[in-house]
């Protein structure tokens, strides 16, 4: 395939607009439709869109996965907020159109990827692992999907290792003083004007800490590992969740 086309939906949101001009600043790649909401999906077939990208809402992004899915153009989504109902939901759609391909990436930001298995990795070598998670006011959810998403690494990486529960001796303590709990892993929010998203993974054992630390500063951040996914996406058919499985980390 020479150009691959492309559809942003979303297109007027914060996360959609920068990928309209990622798309349109890349070489190999041609904007055919910047989609919001009220116009309609029909468009996607109409320019013979080869993949679409989705930076809607969690309760848009499900029908527009359907419609995309059904006309046999691959998805690569950013909206949040899926579930292994919804995931399952997703392989259902894909078993019949199998040359589809749907990348649903949690985080875009190539860094953060990589502070997440770099903390997954380490964090089979440590005796205790905890998380601080910190973001702008004006985010609904708390801990990040970020966060979760790195405490369910830890923990798988632990278990595969047979790792022991970690120390911690607090028996009295004021109700959210030690933070929300995934699996082991303890998650700290810190929510504070002039913040964007960061987050700090600090691992503890006899005698030093590690600290994995990752800033993003600009939504221009997630755009390169969302570029990679509509390069990648179109010959990887079913469903990928993660970026990390369209990197090369070994
Ligand atoms: P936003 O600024 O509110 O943009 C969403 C846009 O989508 C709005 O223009 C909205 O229109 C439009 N929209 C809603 N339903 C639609 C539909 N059915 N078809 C077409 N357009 C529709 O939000 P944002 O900050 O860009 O974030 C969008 C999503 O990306 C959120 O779920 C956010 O958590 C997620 N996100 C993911 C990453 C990542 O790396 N994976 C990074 C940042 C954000 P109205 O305003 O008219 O409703």
């Amino acid at each position: 395939m020479s150009q691959i086309k492309v559809a942003v939906l979303g297109a007027k949101g914060r996360m959609g607009s920068e990928a309209c001009k990622a798309v349109i600043e890349a070489p190999d790649l041609d904007l055919v439709a910047a989609i919001d909401l009220g116009d309609s999906l029909e468009e996607l077939v109409a320019k013979g869109a080869h993949v679409v990208i989705d930076f809607t809402h969690p309760d848009s992004v499900m029908n527009n996965l359907e419609f995309a899915i059904k006309n046999g153009i691959s998805v690569v989504v950013g909206t949040t907020g899926f579930d292994e109902k919804k995931l399952s939901q997703i392989r259902g759609w894909l078993s019949s159109s199998p040359k589809t391909g749907v990348l649903v990436a949690p985080n875009f930001g190539v860094g953060a990827v990589l502070m997440m298995q770099f903390a997954a990795k380490a964090s089979k070598y440590f005796e205790s692992v905890e998380i601080v998670e910190l973001h702008h006011p004006n985010k609904a959810d708390a801990p990040s999907g970020t966060a979760a998403r790195t405490a369910e690494l830890i923990n798988e990486a632990r278990a595969s290792v047979k790792k022991e529960a970690m120390p911690d001796a607090t028996t009295s303590s004021l109700d959210g003083a030690r933070g929300a709990k995934i699996g082991d892993v303890h998650i700290h929010s810190v929510r504070l004007r002039g913040l964007v998203a960061h987050q700090e993974v600090i691992l503890g054992d006899l005698g030093e800490t590690l600290t994995i630390r990752h800033d993003s500063i600009d939504r221009s951040g997630f755009m390169p590992g969302v570029l990679l996914g509509v390069r990648k996406v179109i010959s990887h058919p079913g469903l990928t969740f993660g970026l990390e499985h369209f990197m090369d980390l070994n």
